[in-house]
């Protein structure tokens, strides 16, 4: 990025923007080259401008979370990552209708979650443990235990590439298994989440129990970005890479989990290749071995 870009970003985001930064501090993977800038992201204002300036001057730009679900590319990011926070990462609270909270799409779920418990809003304890912002739960319909995001959506606020502000009911948005359709491109601002009343102590004890579960059938001991792949219909991607013999199989830092087949574990070190020869194992053994075609729940970006 050149040094005039760089200036006209520098003014737009009031100096809240860093050049050259390594991904791998911004994803749980903790793998990832550099990206072009960071843009952290306060307002809608700011981000209309981010926005118009990328469709002008045709810059690339890719919206992180938590990056808990991002596997970034050695050579790093192309353009723009936008980081959303400040006001971008609020919680507005109890609403006036019924049991409704609203978040900024900046906001970690596990502030969400403790927000819940505190306030005795029961619903969205299936959540606890994924380490995502909300923005990104939206954005992946994140899930777990036979729930997902899009079950306990009212309503999302999303910022169109031409920056149009469109606030949209859950009954007219599609989601499928993590995924959420979306005109390319689109940022989601804020989410409304629709929560059932029940005392702090049965939230609380509901998310205790959903974590201890996490505990005993996930790695999290180490850096990870979480289920590599997609559950293919009535089966398991990690049932399926373990039948394939691959648990423990390791290529430089990064091994195919023995707590867990489909959780690719940085052990420290591992480069973006070798997440992606892993992954290139896994699926060429299993379609071998089944038929079946692995698609990945991770997404793959930059170069
Ligand atoms: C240990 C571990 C356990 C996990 N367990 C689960 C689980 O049980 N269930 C599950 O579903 N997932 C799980 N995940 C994956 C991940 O946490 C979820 O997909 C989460 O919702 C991603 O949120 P994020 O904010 O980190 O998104 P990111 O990883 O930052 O981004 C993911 C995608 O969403 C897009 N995105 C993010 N924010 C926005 C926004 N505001 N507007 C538009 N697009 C956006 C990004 O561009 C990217 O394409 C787990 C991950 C880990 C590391």
């Amino acid at each position: 990025m050149d040094e005039g870009e760089r200036k006209i970003l520098r003014e737009m985001l009031e100096n809240k923007v860093a050049f050259d930064q390594p991904m791998e501090q911004w994803t749980t993977f903790q793998v990832g080259g550099k990206a072009d800038a960071l843009c952290f992201v306060e307002d809608e204002f700011s981000l209309g401008k981010l926005l118009a300036y990328a469709k002008a001057k045709g810059t690339p730009y890719l919206v992180v979370g938590r990056g808990s679900n991002l596997l970034v590319k050695d050579q790093g990011v192309r353009g723009l990552v936008l980081i959303l926070r400040g006001r971008l990462a609020l919680l507005e609270g109890r609403g006036t209708e019924g049991d409704l909270v609203s978040a900024g799409a900046g906001l970690p779920l596990a502030n969400l979650l403790n927000e819940c418990r505190r306030q005795g809003l029961g619903g969205l304890e299936f959540l606890a443990g994924i380490p995502g912002a909300v923005g990104g739960a939206v954005a992946m319909n994140a899930g777990a235990w036979g729930k997902e995001t899009a079950d306990v959506l009212d309503e999302v606020e999303i910022m169109s590439t031409s920056g149009e502000l469109i606030r949209a009911k859950r009954a007219t948005l599609r989601f499928s298994y993590r995924t959420f359709c979306v005109p390319e491109g689109s940022v989601i601002v804020k989410a409304t989440f629709q929560c059932t009343r029940a005392s702090a102590q049965e939230v609380g004890e509901r998310m205790r129990r959903y974590l201890e579960m996490r505990k005993v059938s996930q790695p999290l001991e180490h850096a990870s970005g979480g289920s590599v792949f997609k559950n293919p219909p009535g089966d398991f991607a990690g049932r399926l890479i373990e039948g394939a013999g691959l648990k423990g199989f390791r290529v430089g830092g990064a091994v195919i989990s023995d707590k867990h087949a489909n959780f690719i574990v940085n052990t420290g070190g591992a480069k973006a290749c070798d997440v992606l020869t892993l992954m290139e194992l896994a699926r060429k053994r299993v379609k071998e071995e089944t038929g079946i075609d692995l698609q990945p729940e991770i997404k793959v970006v930059g170069t």
